[in-house]
């Protein structure tokens, strides 16, 4: 097999969503926080003890304790071999797979990142430096964006010149040819290198790691188009990026749900006017990628659309790529704005109350359905007829659901039709070996610390872990800084992420990561650092070692200090000049 860079096989996981791929095989419910179904490794008789969690993205038998993430879900239950299971996600995720894997540098990335992120430095610095920057402050003023929200989105401004971030990214010791592999500036017939984008108000747009990947470029006079987006690239996918999304995620642990909008500065008033978690596709219509991104943080979507006929077909697209995603426990809305407005443009002129007051008005997608295929009917059953062939096919791909009987239910019966309940297709079952569960991490207490950081990633002060080594005698803490290695490497990190680099700890992972909450996200640091100090005093690890290093580092708590007291005094005699300096600061 190949070797395939890990970053790669992350960032692969990273944009996957473990939910609809499970639920594609195995009908999923959602019950409380995570999504289950009768186990389809083992007979668990009639009550579901197979557990699918979309935070921390991973799957577990509480029966037979099958687990596994993405990947693992398609070797184990497909039997798929790995390549073509990561092959399978890596491409629903429009994420390319060299012809030969070898090939994938993961420093062709690095480098895209690198350039992408000093291009967003100078174009913040043109808008806060240049003189000519006065207009792009005259057209953020007339929409109401204001500093805070200009830091916020990291806006920028790419000046009139040909070639001033050309020149810009050669001296800070870029190739010309990974320049060119980003975009940032073409080349003209005669050969000449230009920037790409110029006199335009730039909004970075960033993954969901918060890297920034392309840019999107309003034209300030009467630059053509009006916007102008990145050209596709190694990292850049037009038809799967929203912009907004990290920033949603950025401000909200919990996105109850997602407003996706047209434009930049539409998700931009709307932060600005208390909901921050609007999202924009970047001038294109809705993908299905858009939706599986969205839906891996939230069920509950409402579209927003201009009043007017673009508006209106627009709405019409969107719904039918939401179609096939549908499932009971999945909101959507459409809200249709006044014609010729646009959500910023209703905060600017008549504030954000009048915004909810449209949000509220929002209707529910099957009303939406519904009033599209009889608007319009007269009585006769000719038409009658023909508007339910017309719903019937449009209807077509919603999965089998609750919410698909009770549509068609409920259009016949508006109709003045009966229809025959759909039968859901029966969920085979696929023989599977159980393989016995090794443990690595036999203390409970580092079982309880660790479920806590996987239950709230980017959230967890990852400092508190300084006392544990990688470099430690005691393989337990050894593992714990491992892991908390990788959380550190990756901020985003999930459960799904941590089996697919460390393989060998995938019973434990697994087990802990299936667990209730033990603590509310408010508690977590706190449970963290009084659980660390619980281990470390009951392991008998001379704590004042690890309370000395906080004391030098400056984060050490009044508790703390106390106890470092306490235990220096009780060895008194056996300490060194040092130490009772020490003691004497306490
Ligand atoms: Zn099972």
């Amino acid at each position: 097999m190949a070797q395939l860079p890990r970053d790669f096989i992350q960032r692969v996981l990273d944009s996957t969503d473990i939910v609809s791929l499970i639920d594609s095989h195995v009908s999923l419910q959602k019950r409380g926080k995570d999504h289950w179904a009768l186990c389809p490794f083992c007979d668990d008789g009639s009550k579901p003890s197979f557990s699918v969690s979309q935070h921390k993205q991973f799957y577990y038998c509480f029966k037979c304790r099958a687990s596994g993430n993405a990947i693992s879900f398609l070797t184990d239950h497909q039997g798929q071999t790995f390549m073509d299971a990561l092959e399978f996600l890596a491409t629903n995720a429009g994420i390319e797979i060299p012809k030969n894997s070898n090939s994938i540098n993961n420093e062709d990335f690095k480098i895209f990142d690198k350039i992408n992120d000093l291009a967003v430095k100078f174009f913040q610095k043109n808008l806060s430096e240049q003189s000519e920057s006065s207009s792009v402050y005259k057209y953020l003023k007339s929409r109401n964006i204001e500093g805070k929200s200009s830091q916020n989105f990291s806006l920028g401004y790419a000046t009139k010149s040909w070639d001033d971030l050309c020149k810009y990214l050669l001296k800070e010791g870029i190739s010309r040819e990974d320049i060119l592999k980003t975009g940032l500036i073409k080349t003209s017939d005669k050969g000449k290198d230009y920037d790409f984008f110029r006199n335009r108000l730039m909004f970075p747009i960033r993954n969901r790691r918060g890297q920034v990947i392309g840019f999107g470029g309003r034209g300030i006079e009467n630059e053509e188009p009006k916007y102008l987006n990145s050209a596709e690239s190694l990292v850049f996918k037009k038809n799967r990026e929203l912009y907004g999304l990290y920033e949603s995620i950025e401000q909200n642990r919990n996105i109850n749900k997602i407003l996706v909008v047209e434009g930049y500065t539409d998700v931009i008033a709307l932060f600005a006017g208390g909901f921050p978690y609007a999202m924009a596709t970047l001038g294109i219509a809705t993908s299905k990628y858009h939706l599986e991104n969205i839906l891996k943080i939230t069920n509950e979507v409402v579209f927003c659309f201009d009043g007017d006929q673009a508006g209106s077909d627009a709405a019409r697209r969107a719904v039918e790529v939401t179609l096939p995603f549908i499932n009971d426990n999945r909101k959507f809305n459409i809200l249709f704005l006044p014609e010729g407005q646009d959500p910023a443009s209703i905060i600017e002129e008549h504030g954000t109350n009048k915004f909810e007051e449209y949000l509220s008005k929002s209707v529910v997608l099957s009303k939406y359905i519904q009033d599209s295929f009889l608007a319009g009917n007269d009585d006769s059953i000719e038409t009658k007829a023909n508007a339910m062939r017309s719903f019937q096919n449009f209807i077509k791909s919603i999965p089998p659901s609750n919410f698909k009987t009770l549509l068609i239910e409920d259009f016949s019966s508006k109709l003045g039709f009966k229809v025959e309940e759909e039968i859901q297709p029966s969920i085979k079952k696929k023989s599977f070996t159980i393989k016995e569960n090794e443990t690595f991490i036999e203390s409970t207490i580092l079982k309880k610390i660790l479920a806590v950081v996987l239950d709230f990633p980017g959230r967890i002060n990852l400092d508190l872990f300084s006392y544990f080594d990688v470099k430690s005698q005691i393989k337990e803490e050894e593992t714990i800084a491992k892991i908390i290695e990788f959380c550190k490497s990756a901020p985003n990190y999930n459960a799904g992420q941590l089996i697919e680099e460390y393989p060998e700890l995938k019973g434990d992972i697994t087990s802990i990561a299936a667990g209730e909450n033990i603590v509310s996200e408010a508690k977590a640091n706190e449970y963290i650092e009084e659980s660390i100090n619980f281990y470390l005093k009951k392991e008998n690890i001379s704590n004042h070692v690890y309370l000395q290093k906080k004391l030098m580092d400056g984060d050490i708590t009044e508790k703390e200090k106390i106890e470092l007291k306490k235990s220096l005094l009780e060895k008194f005699e056996a300490l060194d000049d040092q130490e009772k300096e020490l003691l004497k600061s306490l």
